[in-house]
């Protein structure tokens, strides 16, 4: 099988890396910085027991800690890999342990309050550059990661006002080094593109698997026994962590109530359209959704196979 990853680096890019949450994205950049040489050396800090032992066992770090200063402490480059409510406290508690020099970056899917909840807390000496790869599944944990994760996926850094150039660019060549297509925007712009295209179709699979489990005559199995295609998409985005989603909701407000105002309009012209018989603007409204599909095909951010092309388990490798 082709190695989707690309030969390993001569040189790494970073002496040391620290990667802070060792979940289902913290562990594939473990994996990918491993196989890469993208980094000398991946300490990894984990406030979960079971998370640290795991990381252990697929030999995911040089080094696996408790305590995310003691990670920091040293690092060229530390990387905050937690739900997006937790990196305030985070920064707070790396704050004193970094170097000069040292780069503070980021995988939230929200961006904007991220900014705001880390900056203030960084030395001087540091340098924030913020980053979102858009790539996952709905699976948690160290066990769920893989290296080519973020292969062919892109990946958007966020630096915010004032940031050092050469450390965004450094950020970039890591993920550009895991096989992302990298791009920069402000992080206002990143959160209402998310908002979007990722954190309203969770919210709607998260209600449409609610509403089905709400109406007590099909839930009695009739839910898991017909559940056709359609439904079984969204009881899998719907089975993504809860507290990566709360979090994501809760720090990327405005955007979302503003793409879920759009929605909501969208769906009540769909729902005039069924109620006058418009069978012609329901099936022009189809074709054109058809199409953008295709085109998201097309763009090879997608598979045609009906799993939606997440074939973490094919993927999927142990070690590094
Ligand atoms: P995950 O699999 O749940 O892993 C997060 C890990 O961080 C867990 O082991 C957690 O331990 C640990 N943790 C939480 N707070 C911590 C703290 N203060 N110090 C040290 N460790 C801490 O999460 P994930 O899916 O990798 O998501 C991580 C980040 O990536 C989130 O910000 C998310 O928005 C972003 N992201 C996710 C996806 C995706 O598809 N999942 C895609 C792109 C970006 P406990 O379990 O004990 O809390």
């Amino acid at each position: 099988m082709a190695d989707r990853l690309g030969p390993a680096l001569a040189e790494p890019l970073f002496g040391r890396v620290a990667i802070i949450g060792v979940g289902l994205i913290g562990s594939s950049i473990a994996r990918a910085a491993r196989r890469k040489n993208a980094a000398e050396r991946i300490t990894i800090a984990d406030c979960s027991r079971e998370a640290r032992d795991r990381a252990a066992a697929l030999g995911l770090g040089h080094e696996i800690v408790a305590s995310a200063a003691a990670a920091a402490a040293g690092a060229d480059l530390a990387i905050l890999c937690v739900p997006v409510g937790a990196d305030e406290a985070l920064a707070r508690e790396i704050a004193p342990a970094l170097k000069a020099g040292a780069i503070v970056s980021d995988v939230g899917s929200v961006k904007g309050a991220v900014i705001a909840a880390v900056a203030p807390h960084l030395p001087k000496r540091a340098h924030l550059v913020p980053a979102h790869p858009v790539a996952g599944t709905e699976q948690s944990g160290p066990d769920a990661g893989f290296a080519t994760l973020f292969v062919n996926r892109w990946c958007i850094v966020t630096p915010p006002d004032g940031a050092d150039a050469n450390a965004v660019e450094r950020v970039r060549g890591f993920w550009r080094a895991l096989g992302s297509n990298v791009e920069t925007m402000t992080a206002a712009h990143h959160d209402l593109v998310l908002a979007i295209t990722s954190h309203v179709p969770h919210l709607i699979a998260y209600n449409i698997v609610g509403t089905a489990a709400d109406l007590e005559e099909v839930t009695r199995s009739e839910v898991v026994k017909f559940s056709a295609g359609g439904f079984r998409d969204f009881t899998r985005i719907a089975a993504s962590d809860p507290t990566m989603w709360r979090d994501v909701f809760l720090n990327n407000k405005d955007a979302v109530l503003e793409a879920l105002g759009r929605f909501n309009e969208d769906l009540t012209a769909l729902q005039r359209m069924i109620r006058r018989g418009d069978g012609e603007g329901l099936f022009a409204l189809f074709s054109r959704t058809r199409a953008i599909r295709r085109g998201i095909v097309e763009l090879g951010q997608e598979t045609a196979a009906p799993d939606f092309g997440r074939r973490a388990g094919e993927d999927a490798e142990s070690a590094t």
